[in-house]
């Protein structure tokens, strides 16, 4: 695997992968990867000739700079996942690489009514960074397909709409969240929690499935009632969001008619980490 830390180094490669006319999957994360990672990288290797894998922490999308500060890094144990997937090229940049002209002359993107919804609303201004930072690594890039995760279901949509504004014209596949055993979804920050708060931590998965499980014998705020109160009860200490949304724009949704497509989305804090999850219902 090729690692570039520079783009011009990352350009000097992929253009040969391009002469040779073949496909490039890219898939964006910020490191720390676990199988959830993996399966985006999978899912790109089986589809593209050769697949990029960046891992650049973005400060732009980070409303709370501690959040930030403790985000884990494990580059060494990337390097060796991404090897053993057969990624072709790992991208590794520094800040001043990707913001040349600093974090704060970058532009700021017409998302509309979705980027103040749920993330948007508890984590101001987190989707215009991730904006800014996809579209930059997809000019740098410019691969074929792009891969994300159900997980951030959110952020694939906001994504899209950058994508639509700013005329990028390329598929997005969205691969399924992978879960741990107990049904937690694999993410980089449950590195930071406890034994005990990870084990606690799989109630999230038990009431979306709980709520899959009831639309429709019981009325959504009952079921809402229900899932805050087994969340909170089972160690979390704040819940930003148990809500259900319309799958295709995420207005919220507060009487379910039977038909619509809708989504459970839930955020929350145990152990003093923020987790964040989602379920389509039906
Ligand atoms: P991150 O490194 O957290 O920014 O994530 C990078 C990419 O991996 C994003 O597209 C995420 O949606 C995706 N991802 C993170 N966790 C999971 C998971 N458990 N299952 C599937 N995709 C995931």
């Amino acid at each position: 695997m090729i690692i570039a830390k520079q783009i011009t180094q990352l350009q000097k490669h992929l253009s040969r992968v391009k002469n040779t006319k073949q496909n490039i999957g890219f898939v964006p994360t910020m490191g720390a990867l676990h199988s959830g990672h993996l399966a985006l990288i999978a899912a790109s290797v089986s589809r593209n000739n050769f697949t990029v894998c960046s891992i650049f922490v973005n400060p732009t999308q980070f409303n709370d700079k501690s959040d930030l500060q403790k985000y884990p890094v494990t580059i060494e144990k990337d390097i060796l996942l991404l090897e053993k997937m057969s990624c072709g090229l790992l991208f590794l940049p520094s800040i001043s690489e990707i913001y040349p002209d600093g974090e704060e002359t970058v532009e700021k993107y017409d998302l509309g009514e979705i980027e103040h919804l749920l993330e948007g609303f508890h984590r101001p201004n987190h989707f215009q960074g991730v904006s800014q930072v996809v579209e930059r690594l997809l000019r740098i890039v410019q691969p074929d397909e792009l891969y994300m995760g159900q997980k951030d279901l959110q952020q694939t949509m906001i994504v899209k709409k950058m994508m639509t504004l700013k005329r990028i014209n390329l598929p997005l596949i969205t691969v399924a969240t992978k879960r741990e055993p107990s049904g937690l979804a694999m993410s980089s920050r449950n590195e930071r929690l406890s034994a005990d708060a990870r084990s606690k931590a799989a109630v999230i998965y038990q009431m979306l499935l709980y709520a899959r499980n009831n639309i429709h014998d019981a009325d959504l705020e009952t079921i809402n009632a229900y899932a805050q109160r087994k969340i909170l009860e089972s160690g979390f200490s704040k819940i930003d969001y148990f809500s259900f949304h319309d799958a295709h724009n995420l207005q919220p949704v507060q009487e379910w008619d039977g038909r619509q497509k809708i989504v459970v989305l839930f955020a929350g804090f145990i152990d003093g980490v923020r987790l964040i999850d989602n379920l389509r219902l039906n």
